[in-house]
């Protein structure tokens, strides 16, 4: 282990764990790990909306806290530009292609891009670029439950192991 002081608040490099509740701004749930795990997130790593990860840095465990970001540090602003139809073939063909399914297509430069389904009519599959919480004003609720070192291949992956250090591959 290195040999400098460890530092149990929350900057680049750590795991953070966090228990959270999003609402909107008509106060609704639209998420809550309320009865599940805590969320896991390499901090620094972008793997949560940049207004939260910021909320977060310099945090300890036990830290509970509410904050309030905005579509750009949220999950973006609506472009609607972003709302295309295309035919149902562009899609694979034991592809589940129904409204709320998301999936991920290759950009100009080759980089994933995220889409959801908003619309499937007959042949015609309307799709939408922007994340379904694009535009929205994001309200957290957040507590604190751990913070600890990232391994080597945490850091190098870019994203947590999970508790027991296994590596699972997932989409991310
Ligand atoms: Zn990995």
């Amino acid at each position: 282990m290195a040999s400098t002081e460890p530092s149990d608040s929350i900057e680049k490099g750590k795991v953070v764990s966090i228990h959270y509740t999003l609402r909107n701004d008509a106060g609704e749930v639209l998420d809550s790990s309320g009865g599940r795990e805590p969320l896991d997130y390499l901090h620094g790593s972008g793997n949560i909306v940049p207004g939260l990860e910021q909320s977060l840095l310099g945090r300890r465990v036990g830290a509970k806290f509410t904050v309030d970001v905005s579509p750009s540090l949220g999950f973006g602003e609506r472009d609607p530009r972003g709302v295309q139809r295309v035919p149902r073939s562009s899609f694979p063909k034991d592809a589940d292609v129904k409204a709320g399914e998301r999936f991920t297509a290759s950009g100009p430069d080759g980089e994933e891009m995220a889409l959801w389904i908003t619309e499937v009519e007959g042949d015609e599959v309307t799709v939408d670029f922007n994340h379904p919480l694009a535009g929205e004003t994001l309200h957290f609720e957040v507590h604190v439950t751990g913070v600890r070192a990232a391994s080597k291949d945490e850091i190098a992956h870019g994203h947590p192991h999970g508790p027991h250090g296994h590596h699972h591959h997932h989409e991310h």
